[in-house]
Order: structure tokens, then C-alpha cells, then sequence
């Protein structure tokens, strides 16, 4: 995990969508950026572009949500 992008956990919007966690629907998150490995990376054959990932964890029971970036999703 890289530096924190938000000190205090805050309600999300995920493709215009309000998140709710997976998990226990709490609808708090801390949002950090993290990079993706290289098997994920080559899946989707991102060599061209930083492989970040959005992750929102859920700030009730820490549930890691993982979303690539939407230019990724325009390319796979
Ligand atoms: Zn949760």
C-alpha cells in the first residue's frame, strides 16, 4: 500500500454507484491506491500503463475492495 489518498473513512461512489461493503454493508471506506502485481498486470496486458488499483477498505470490517482504474476496463 502506498501513502493514504484520505485520513478518515468517507462514503464511496463506485461507477456512480454509492458502496456499500461487501461484507457487513457498513458505508464508510478508506480509499488507498495500490499497485497491482504483474500477474494481474499481464492478465490484462497493461505493460503500457501503471498498474494502480483503487481500493476502498471497508472501515467497519476492513474488507479490501479492489477496482481497476476504468482506463484499464476500456482496454481489457
Ligand atoms: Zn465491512
Amino acid at each position: 500500500m502506498n501513502e493514504p489518498t484520505a485520513k478518515h473513512a468517507a462514503p464511496a461512489q463506485v461507477a456512480g454507484i454509492d458502496l456499500s461493503c461487501e461484507i457487513c454493508e457498513y458505508d464508510h471506506f478508506y480509499e488507498r491506491k495500490a499497485q497491482l502485481n504483474t500477474a494481474v498486470a499481464s492478465f490484462f496486458s497493461l505493460d503500457w500503463v501503471d498498474p494502480t488499483a483503487r481500493c476502498l477498505i471497508c472501515a467497519n470490517c476492513g474488507y479490501i475492495h479492489w477496482f481497476l482504474p476504468e482506463k484499464m476496463l476500456r482496454k481489457a
